[in-house]
């Protein structure tokens, strides 16, 4: 586990270490500000701090546990893929997507993936470590600066890099809740959306919080045999538990949950497969985002044809399932859904 750092630390919890320090809490206002506000990275730029000061948080509170190494954009400049290494060598990838009307990142919970997805290359090297609530708030504000550089400002924080969220909860929560608390990023609970695989006792956890962001969901089918060959969590949550719990999270929350599906190319494509998926959405408030499926290296298989998108769409269109195209960003440089992976070389 990594030695906490400045970005780790709630509002609160710098107060109380500055105060261990013998510092007064206006020094954690001061910091908070130069860090959220004017997006510094590193306290060397935060000029309203003594050097004295300066000097020994250096030492004693690094100030981001994530060094970006090396990063990637399209031909465009509107997505750009970064890999950080962290403090133990680990690395992990984010993706930054500028569009007219938002400006998104899209960070990683985890260094690799227990859940093993065949389909997706997060899971390929299986379950390295959670990432520290630090870990994932450095992704965000390194993407903040990114978007200030350019004049703009960072709108939407998506947790859909590689890991699976609700298997680091207690992290994903602390960073979600420094992300939004007014006196450190102060996003709105909205600008917030977290991918599962499918963890139902996670979903109920994370209605009943006090923070309530986008929840989406990956269904990819709607049978139980076919979900559990392409998302191998589904054996210990089969669709019924997994379609309940979301139930209970629209009942409490009046929040609508999104259901995103991979769409590959004569594996869970048919209409049959469609039909399944609308059997089951049936009464859910909801909303489906499908995903031509993008290609990962040492795998044959293919994205749905668009006829086969469109067919799929209108059957759930005509069951009355508001549904869209994800419109996936980056695939040419491997920035794309279920592309992201540490460097082999890397490990
Ligand atoms: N672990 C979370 C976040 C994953 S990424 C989850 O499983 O939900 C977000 C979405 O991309 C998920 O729906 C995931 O199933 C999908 N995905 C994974 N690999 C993909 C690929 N190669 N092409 C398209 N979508 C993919």
């Amino acid at each position: 586990m990594a030695d906490a750092t400045l970005l780790d630390l709630s509002p609160d919890a710098l107060e109380a270490r500055l105060a261990a320090l013998g510092h007064p809490a206006y020094r954690a206002r001061q910091i908070a500000v130069a860090v959220f506000r004017q997006l510094v990275s590193s306290y060397d730029e935060i000029t309203t701090l003594p050097a004295e000061l300066r000097h020994e948080l250096a030492a004693r509170l690094p100030f981001t546990p994530c060094e970006p190494m090396d990063s990637v954009q399209t031909a465009d400049g509107a997505t750009r893929k970064t890999l950080y290494r962290l403090q133990d060598g680990e690395t992990i990838e984010t993706v930054v997507m500028e569009y007219p009307d938002r400006f998104t990142v899209c960070v990683s919970s985890q260094v690799g993936c227990a859940v093993a997805c065949p389909f997706c290359a997060s899971g390929r090297g299986g379950w390295v470590r959670d990432l520290t609530p630090g870990e994932i708030v450095s992704q965000v504000l390194h993407a903040a600066r990114a978007a200030a550089a350019v004049g703009r400002r960072l709108t939407n924080v998506v947790y859909m890099g590689m890991g699976e969220p609700l298997a680091n909860y207690e992290s994903v929560l602390a960073s979600l809740r420094i992300e939004n608390d007014p006196r450190a990023l102060g996003l709105g609970a909205r600008s917030f959306t977290l991918s599962t695989a499918g963890d139902a006792p996670g979903i109920l956890r994370l209605a009943a919080e006090p923070l309530q962001v986008n929840l989406a969901v990956s269904l990819h089918a709607g049978d139980d045999a076919l979900r559990s060959a392409l998302i191998p969590l589904n054996r210990r949550y089969p669709l019924d538990e997994l379609l309940r719990a979301c139930h209970s999270y629209v009942e409490i929350t009046h929040r609508r949950v999104t259901f995103e599906i991979a769409l590959i190319d004569g594996m869970n494509d048919d209409r049959r497969c469609a039909a399944a998926v609308a059997a089951r959405l049936r009464g859910l408030l909801c909303h489906v985002n499908l995903i031509p499926w993008n290609p990962i290296p040492q795998l044959e298989w293919r994205r749905s044809r668009a006829a086969a998108v469109e067919a799929y769409e209108k059957t759930l269109s005509d069951a009355g399932i508001p549904t869209t195209v994800r419109d996936s960003r980056g695939v040419e440089i491997e920035a794309g859904c279920g592309q992201l992976r540490a460097r082999p070389a890397t490990r």
